[in-house]
């Protein structure tokens, strides 16, 4: 996810920028051509224009949603509320974690919903869940069915806030019903994530929503390594006669 403070300085002020994980792919600068350009010497792209009308704003919505680096940020800075209609102020306010004006679009959006899938580009919800605002994210919550949130886009955002050992965002994820992944199917999973955090209290919140005993948990590690090779004893030599 880009960051506003890795920013590169030849940026034009304001809410779109690249960061340092640009790799030069040519797809922001092919895509919103008006707004990003390249800079040949370092060879990366950067905003040389913000946008300044809704098809300039679409364009950059849509290279940033297109970057395979994450390279792209839209929260740099406050984007022009009046040139955006209101489903996309509303992405913005949700990328800035503007709850404010959230809450002020909310109503509007709920309306509109029918009409517009709003979560089909960049996975909303997930942005959402990062800014760790866990009013704004219960307030989606809520509206989940009114706002067609893909109930596939949750799982994802509760593992990536067990990674960054959000307990609260967890919780909140849980009491809303999202599903922790692989818990009783293996492979890596939001147990495996739970954890590498080191903490008990998340492990066992993990635990607890996919409905298994800690027990359980050890007994079924063990089936799934059941094949594993040993691990092979590194072999000690004597330090005084090599042997
Ligand atoms: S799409 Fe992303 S990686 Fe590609 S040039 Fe633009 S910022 Fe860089």
């Amino acid at each position: 996810m880009a960051d506003p403070n890795e920013r590169y300085p030849d940026n034009a002020a304001g809410p779109f920028f690249v960061d340092w994980r640009c790799l030069d792919c040519d797809v922001c600068r092919d895509t919103a051509p008006a707004n990003f350009t390249r800079n040949d010497d370092g060879g990366y792209s950067y905003l040389k224009k913000q946008p300044e009308n809704l098809d300039e704003y679409e364009r950059c919505l849509e290279a940033m949603d297109a970057c395979h680096t994450e390279a792209i940020g839209c929260n740099g800075g406050l984007p022009d509320w009046d040139v955006l209609p209101s489903v996309m102020a509303f992405r913005f306010a949700i990328e800035w974690g503007h709850s404010a004006r959230f809450e002020r679009l909310l109503p509007e959006v709920l309306l509109e919903a029918g009409r517009e899938s709003l979560f089909k580009t960049g996975d909303l919800f997930r942005v959402a869940a990062r800014t760790g605002l866990t009013d704004m994210v219960e307030r989606l919550l809520l509206n989940a069915d009114a706002l067609a949130i893909p109930r596939s886009a949750l799982t994802p955002s509760l593992d990536e806030a067990i990674e960054r050992n959000d307990f609260e965002m967890v919780d909140l994820l849980f009491r809303y019903g999202v599903r922790p992944s692989g818990v009783t199917a293996g492979g890596p999973n939001s147990l495996e994530l739970a954890l590498l955090t080191g903490n008990p209290k998340m492990v066992e919140r993990v635990l607890a929503a996919g409905g298994i005993s800690k027990e359980e948990a050890v007994r079924r590690w063990f089936e799934e390594h059941a094949d594993d090779p040993l691990p092979t004893p590194s072999k000690k030599t004597c330090g005084k006669c090599n042997d």
